[in-house]
C-alpha cells in the first residue's frame, strides 16, 4: 500500500514494474554496504581481469605473488590498504605490485557512488527531497551488480577484445531474475522480450556485415552484450542503448585513429565498453526516474 510519503519517492519505473514495493522513505544507512563491499569485490574483479585473458581459472587458488609465488597472506589482501601500506611492492621479494588492482578496486567504489549519484539528480529534476534518493534498497544493490560486472566485461575487452561468457550469462540471467524478484512474473515479460530482442537485433547485424564484408564486423560477445542489456532494462530503452553505443563507438574509433595518425577500414576498437557504457546509462536513467 502506497502512503502519501512513499508515492513521493524516486520510485523506479523499469518497464512492467508494479509500484508496489518500496523498502523505507529515508536513505538508510544500508546505502552503505555497496561501497564498504566495493574494494573487496573489485579485488575479486582484479582477479577475474588478470587471469580469465591467461586462460587461467579464477573459481580456486590462493592469491599468490606473480614474482616470487609466495601466497599472500590475509592482511596482505587487504583492498586498497594493503597496496598503500607495501607502496606497491611485495613484502617477500619487493617486486612492483601490478598497479591494476588498486586501479579496479578503485574504479568498483566509483559503481556505487555513480548509482547514488544519478538518484540524487534525478531527486533534482523531479522536486523530491534527497532523503529520498535510495528508497529502493533492492534496486539501488542490483544496480551495483550490474555496474560491477559491466565493468569487469569492459576491462576485459580492453586488454584481450574479449567479452567472455561466464561473466555475460551470469549476468544476462542475474537480471531476469531480478525482474522476477522485485517486478513478479508480469515484468519479466518485458526483460525476456528486451533480452530476445536485443540478441535478434545484433545478430541480424553481424550476419549482414559478414554477407556483406566477409569478414566479423561484431563479435558475438557483443550480441550477448546487447541480449544482457534488454535482460536488464527491458525493451523500450534499446533503441537508446544501440544509438549511445554506436556514437560511443564512433568517438572511441576517431580517437584512436587521431592518436595513432592512421586510418585503416579495418580499424579494430572495442565495442564492449561502449555498449557496456549505455547499458550502464539506461539503467541508472531508469531507476533515478
Ligand atoms: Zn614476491
Amino acid at each position: 500500500m502506497w502512503t502519501a510519503q512513499a508515492q513521493s519517492c524516486c520510485i523506479p519505473r523499469l518497464p512492467g514494474r508494479e509500484q508496489s514495493f518500496t523498502v523505507g522513505r529515508a536513505m538508510t544507512p544500508f546505502v552503505l554496504i555497496p561501497f564498504f563491499l566495493a574494494p573487496f569485490i573489485g579485488s575479486f574483479l582484479g582477479v577475474l581481469i588478470r587471469r580469465i585473458p591467461r586462460d587461467e581459472t579464477f573459481v580456486s587458488g590462493r592469491s599468490y605473488c606473480e614474482s616470487c609465488h609466495t601466497h599472500l597472506s590475509a592482511f596482505e589482501m587487504v583492498p586498497i590498504f594493503s597496496y598503500l601500506v607495501q607502496k606497491g611492492r611485495c613484502r617477500h621479494c619487493g617486486a612492483s605490485i601490478d598497479p591494476l588492482h588498486l586501479k579496479v578496486e578503485l574504479a568498483a567504489l566509483l559503481i556505487p557512488a555513480c548509482a547514488v549519484l544519478s538518484r540524487l539528480i534525478g531527486c533534482q529534476l523531479h522536486g523530491v527531497p534527497y532523503d529520498d534518493a535510495v528508497s529502493d534498497l533492492p534496486v539501488f544493490f542490483a544496480d551495483c551488480v550490474l555496474g560491477w560486472g559491466l565493468l569487469v566485461l569492459s576491462w576485459i575487452d580492453l586488454i584481450c577484445l574479449r567479452l567472455p561468457d561466464t561473466i555475460t550469462l551470469p549476468l544476462l540471467l542475474t537480471g531476469l531474475l531480478e525482474s522476477v524478484v522485485l517486478e513478479g512474473w508480469d515484468g519479466v515479460y518485458d526483460r525476456v522480450m528486451g533480452c530476445a530482442a536485443g540478441w535478434i537485433l545484433f545478430a541480424s547485424v553481424a550476419w549482414g556485415y559478414r554477407r556483406l564484408r566477409k569478414r566479423t564486423g561484431l563479435g558475438g560477445g557483443d550480441v550477448k552484450l546487447l541480449a544482457l542489456g534488454g535482460a536488464w532494462v527491458g525493451i523500450a530503452p534499446l533503441p537508446s542503448v544501440v544509438l549511445l553505443s554506436s556514437v560511443l563507438g564512433i568517438m572511441t574509433a576517431a580517437t584512436t585513429i587521431f592518436r595513432t595518425g592512421r586510418f585503416s577500414m579495418t580499424l579494430v576498437v572495442p565495442f564492449g565498453p561502449c555498449l557496456a557504457g549505455a547499458i550502464w546509462i539506461a539503467r541508472l536513467t531508469l531507476t533515478a526516474e
